[in-house]
């Protein structure tokens, strides 16, 4: 049976996306939780900085880039099959909102 990769959509609890979540950008990841930079995101399991543990994953150069998303999937599956992969965009988008609300809310 030849397997693809289809987005799927899952209900998730933002605060812990946030919490949780390894960007990668080209060379290096950063850390959603603590902002820190530079984190080798083939190996990291946890953030050098504030020790949180990595669940999600999600790609910053896919937003300039989005021919390669399911190559990035393929790519990140193989190295990471611990994390879950989630879309960028998406986390972005939400993170606006949450900020909006947290400023004038
Ligand atoms: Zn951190």
């Amino acid at each position: 049976m030849a397997k693809e990769y289809l987005r799927t959509f899952r209900l998730f609890d933002f605060d812990e996306v946030e919490k949780h979540l390894l960007i990668s950008g080209d060379l290096k990841g950063d850390c959603a939780s603590c902002r820190a930079l530079g984190i080798d995101f083939y190996s990291a399991e946890t953030c050098p900085e504030c020790g949180t543990p990595f669940k999600y994953c999600a790609s910053r150069r896919l937003e300039m880039n989005p021919g390669e998303r399911f190559q990035w999937a393929r790519h990140m599956q193989e190295k990471r099959p611990d994390l879950t992969l989630i879309d960028y965009s998406d986390y972005a988008k939400i993170l606006g909102k949450k900020k909006a609300r947290d400023i004038f809310g």
